[in-house]
């Protein structure tokens, strides 16, 4: 088994530089999530640790050893694809058994590496069929046992569960992470999903336009964001952000509202007056059809309810304020209702940089 470090990797296509200065580190048998939006240089990222793109600059390390310049089948790592890439004129059987055979394995060898893998993921019994007589889930399985047989010291997943529809994701993604488990292969797991990633990973890096935003566990992720980047990526529906000023111990919104707020933020004098933007998370705001001491006069733009939860999305001077609660409550349209914020779940950017200002909040 191995750990897998990425030392300031850059990547261009052209003049197009796609990783820019990317460093992370998984530990060894440690579940890492890649995860950001679609074009951020997640799979170029995983295709150059896999060796399948050379890089530019920068250290790949797998294992302890420096594997720039491996070829993919000695890095030690065995990726899984988003299409499965299977071949159809072969049995599950000869899938998973063809990059053994290439490597010049020993037929009993293949034979009881195959059983083991089929018996792991539960195929035994579709040892025989061809890939176009199997359902989505098991192909994935497949692509899978090709990836087990091997039994590298790094998996790598490209998005795996991106074809499957909503409910056999849920599973494959429960049975991936126990498999995890099971093996404790160090695992690089891409998403473009959030929520896939907060509840398969133990570490989550998220990425941006070619660079690294922030590393961290999940929930970590979710209460100390370092961005509003990051803010708004964690977490559905997103962290709600309006800019304002802090003066006087308030967060004064463009209007001229203001938001009362706790001592420990006020007191930084360093804050006051600077344009910030308040960041909280919808469940972190109390809905009230009547005034509240504190709380801010909004007005409801729309109201939907899923039956043991309901959304509400709201309108102060032109501000947003999406606000979920954990109930059934029906607002008519264009009524108003106070807002309290939770003055302890309550975030400050930097109003240009995006910077969280205050970490210990
Ligand atoms: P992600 O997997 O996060 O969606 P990719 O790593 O596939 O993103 O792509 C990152 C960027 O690199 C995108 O802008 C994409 O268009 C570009 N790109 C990817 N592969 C190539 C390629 N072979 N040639 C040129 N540009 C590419
Ligand atoms: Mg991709």
């Amino acid at each position: 088994m191995a750990g897998v470090s990425v030392l300031n990797l850059i990547k261009s296509y052209g003049p197009v530089r796609v990783l820019q200065d990317v460093s992370f580190e998984a530990q060894d048998g440690e579940f890492i999530a890649l995860v950001g939006p679609s074009g951020c240089g997640k799979s170029t990222l995983l295709r150059s640790i896999a060796g399948l793109e050379t890089v530019d600059g920068g250290t790949i390390t797998i294992g302890g050893r420096v594997v720039n310049d491996l070829d993919p089948k000695e890095r030690d790592a065995s990726m899984v694809f988003q299409n499965y890439a299977l071949y159809p004129h072969m049995t599950v059987r000869q899938n998973m058994a063809f990059s053994l055979k290439l490597r010049g394995g020993g037929a009993s060898e293949i034979a009881s590496r195959v059983a083991e893998a089929a018996r792991i993921l539960g195929l035994d019994d579709y040892l025989d069929r061809y890939p176009r007589q199997l359902s989505g889930g098991q192909r994935q399985r497949v692509a899978m046992g090709r990836a087990i047989v091997r039994k590298p010291s790094v998996f790598l997943f490209d998005e795996p569960l991106s074809n499957l529809d909503a409910a056999l994701r849920v599973q494959m993604r429960s049975e991936i992470r126990s498999l995890h488990k099971r093996l404790g292969v160090t695992s690089i797991y891409v998403t473009h999903d959030q929520v896939e990633a907060m509840t398969m990973a133990d570490r989550i890096v998220v990425m941006q336009g070619g660079r690294v935003e922030q590393v961290g566990p999940p929930l970590r992720l979710y209460d100390k964001p370092c961005n509003t980047f990051v803010a708004t990526f964690i977490g559905s529906p997103a962290m709600n952000l309006v800019a304002g000023k802090l003066r006087n111990g308030q967060f004064i919104m463009s209007d001229g509202q203001g938001i009362p707020l706790p001592a420990k933020i006020t007191g930084n004098s360093e804050l006051d007056t600077r344009p910030v933007k308040l960041g909280i998370r919808p469940e972190h705001i109390g809905i009230s059809s009547k005034a509240v001491r504190g709380s801010i006069s909004a007005m409801v733009e729309s109201c939907e309810s899923t039956g043991n939860m309901t959304y509400f999305n709201c309108t102060v001077a032109g501000a947003t304020f999406n606000v979920t609660a954990p109930y059934r409550l029906i607002v008519e349209r264009g009524s108003l209702v106070a807002l309290t914020l939770d003055a302890q779940y309550l975030h400050f950017f930097d109003a240009d940089s995006g910077k969280q200002l205050i970490n210990e909040v």
